[in-house]
């Protein structure tokens, strides 16, 4: 079954939900005219089809490998490379002192939706480059910026991001890679560094790395963390790849899924590096690559649910199974259970890709404007994009293989690769729980104004659709009331408590802004209100089981010992 690009639900929730119209009115993003807009999305929405996605089964087949230290990626991911850079797509949003577009984050979140539904191995690699391309250009010298952001904004080198250790995962403090002063401006890096996403290929000429290592003087902790720049080959006088660092992959990992995107055991020997950013400051510094990395992992999520709904759609409208109930569908698409799971599935990806526009709405206007309210808008949204929009992912590709029924465990149909593939975003770029506990905690220091606001605004719109849609609007109020409730009684838990209801606080805020913007969808076409009372009247309601969850904070769970566990 061919990838669609969704081109249409960009325009219209860029249009008409997320409020896209007040980037576009900024000077600084003036030339996101909405010709420029539908000329850019439908251009990569072809890229997605016709190169992309015709690669997605070929990483799946046959994985990326290592032969004598050089990583040789799937059959057809080097020509499909070619072409993504080619297109200018790896730095649709860097800016233009460097050569990038200069476009808002809102256009290339909509492209890593298509290009990640189209082949999600490869698209990880142009994703981690645009995160490194971001923390260069808001903290590396300006000699770094010049030798490596146009190489790496036109796609010819590709970047990676090295933080975890096999000590140091979610705790990334815990890391202990060294970096010792060279004595003329660089640093002999050395240390091993695991799970790396892209760490090697044979396409790009050069590949460079930003990796978190620690000074001889560095305190414990985050607090004594530096990042560096570290490529794989010196660039020599003229910026061009020349000696071979000290560096090299160790090994691959055999994965459940994305097996086209090659995953690194990295080691540096005393490998040369540059700072970026200031001595034991490397975790802020790291944090705009995260930040930017963590809405794109929750937009992975959408972009392949979304491929998984068109496929599962597809079965369901050719399978014939049984007398159906819809005189009118004799396939099972006809039987109401399987028209449930579409209409959920469906349902949810609205949800999700709403959340994570409105996500990139918030960053590009904190952006243009330097409004301290649109950056902890970003700041409150961005845990929420990257969790839900994850979990999204699986249960939208778990449904996929369900309507399949057994075919959906068979691996030809490439229904199983899509549950395989995104299993791994509600773990990578900091765990689900972890967002969750930065939601609950960090994005709530303001005592909670960011989400208040939030909230205001969903009353506010429920209100206003009051008259219109009264069943919907006020279903979608009262939710909005028991969530402003609910983070009342979050505020007042110590933080243990919070941690433990923290899931479920997440989920829920997210249920009621999913549906606040099916609201929004269904008073700017009525032809969307079928399916946001599916979202309102079906996904809506767990809402309240969840926050019932979070109230319950953490002694039930400890009452429950480690031993009582093993019983
Ligand atoms: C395919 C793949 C690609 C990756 N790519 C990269 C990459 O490019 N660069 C990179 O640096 N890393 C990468 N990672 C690493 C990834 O970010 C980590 O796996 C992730 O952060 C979790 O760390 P961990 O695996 O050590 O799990 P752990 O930290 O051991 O976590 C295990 C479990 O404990 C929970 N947990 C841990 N600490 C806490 C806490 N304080 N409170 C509550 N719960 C907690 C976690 O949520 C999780 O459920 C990749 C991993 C994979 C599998």
């Amino acid at each position: 079954m061919p990838y669609r690009a969704p081109l249409s639900e960009f325009r219209f929730l860029l249009d008409q939900v997320v409020g896209f119209q007040q980037v576009a009115e900024t000077p600084r993003f003036s030339d996101a005219t909405a010709e420029t807009v539908d000329a850019v999305l439908s251009e990569a929405g072809k890229l997605a089809e016709t190169v992309l996605a015709p690669v997605n089964r070929s990483g799946d087949q046959h994985p990326a490998r290592l032969e004598n230290g050089v990583v040789r990626t799937s059959p057809g991911f080097a020509e499909a490379y070619g072409a993504l850079a080619a297109g200018g797509w790896v730095a649709v949003s860097s800016s233009q002192d460097h050569g990038g577009m200069g476009l808002p984050i809102t256009l290339s979140t909509a492209i890593n939706d298509m290009f990640s539904g189209a082949c999600l191995s490869l698209q990880l690699n142009p994703l981690l480059t645009q995160g490194q391309i971001e923390a260069l250009e808001h903290h590396a010298s300006d000699e770094i910026k010049q030798t490596y952001l146009p190489k790496l904004i036109s796609g010819e080198w590709s970047g990676t991001m090295n933080l975890t250790e096999p000590q140091a995962g979610s705790d990334v403090g815990a890391l202990r890679a060294k970096a010792v002063p060279n004595g003329d401006g660089s640093y002999a890096i050395s240390g091993q560094k695991i799970y790396i996403t892209w760490g090697d290929n044979d396409f790009a000429p050069n590949i460079v790395h930003l990796v978190l290592a620690r000074l001889p003087d560095a305190a414990e902790g985050t607090a004594g963390i530096s990042l560096f720049v570290v490529p794989k080959f010196l660039p020599d006088a003229d910026g061009n790849p020349g000696l071979r660092n000290s560096l090299s992959v160790v090994s691959l990992e055999h994965k459940l899924g994305i097996h086209g995107s090659p995953t690194c055991v990295m080691q540096y020997d005393g490998a040369k590096g540059w700072m970026v950013g200031a001595p034991h400051k490397g975790m802020s510094a790291m944090f705009t690559m995260m930040n930017n990395a963590r809405l794109g992992v929750g937009i992975q999520g959408v972009g392949v649910a979304e491929a998984a709904y068109q496929q599962a759609l597809d079965y369901a409208l050719n399978r014939h199974q049984g007398r159906t109930a819809d005189p009118d569908q004799p396939t099972i698409i006809g039987h109401a259970d399987v028209r449930r799971m579409l209409a959920t599935m469906k349902a949810q990806v609205h949800s999700a890709r709403a959340i994570g526009l409105s996500c990139a709405v918030a960053i590009d206007m904190a952006t243009a404007t330097g409004s301290p309210e649109w950056k902890a808008r970003a700041a409150l949204l961005t845990p929420i994009a990257k969790a839900y929009g994850s979990d999204v992912g699986v249960a939208v590709a778990s449904e996929g293989v369900q309507i399949h029924g057994g075919m959906g465990f068979i691996e030809e149909t490439g229904a199983a690769q899509f549950l395989r593939d995104i299993r791994i975003t509600p773990i990578y770029e900091g765990t689900n729980g972890i967002q969750a506990m930065d939601l609950v905690g960090r994005k709530m220091a303001d005592g909670g104004d960011a989400a208040f606001r939030l909230i205001g605004e969903i009353e506010a719109g429920a209100k206003a659709a009051r008259e219109a849609l009264p069943d919907l609007a006020g279903d979608v109020w009262s939710a909005a009331e028991s969530l402003r409730e609910a983070t009342e009684a979050l505020l007042a838990q110590g933080m243990t408590d919070r941690f433990a209801g923290a899931v479920p606080y997440l989920r829920a805020f997210a249920l009621v802004l999913g549906a606040h913007f099916h609201l929004r969808s269904a008073m700017a076409d009525p032809a969307r209100i079928k399916l946001a009372r599916i979202a309102i009247k079906r996904l809506l309601p767990d809402a309240n089981g969840l926050m019932a969850q979070m109230r319950e904070g953490a002694d039930d769970l400890f009452a429950l010992s480690a031993e009582d566990l093993a019983a």
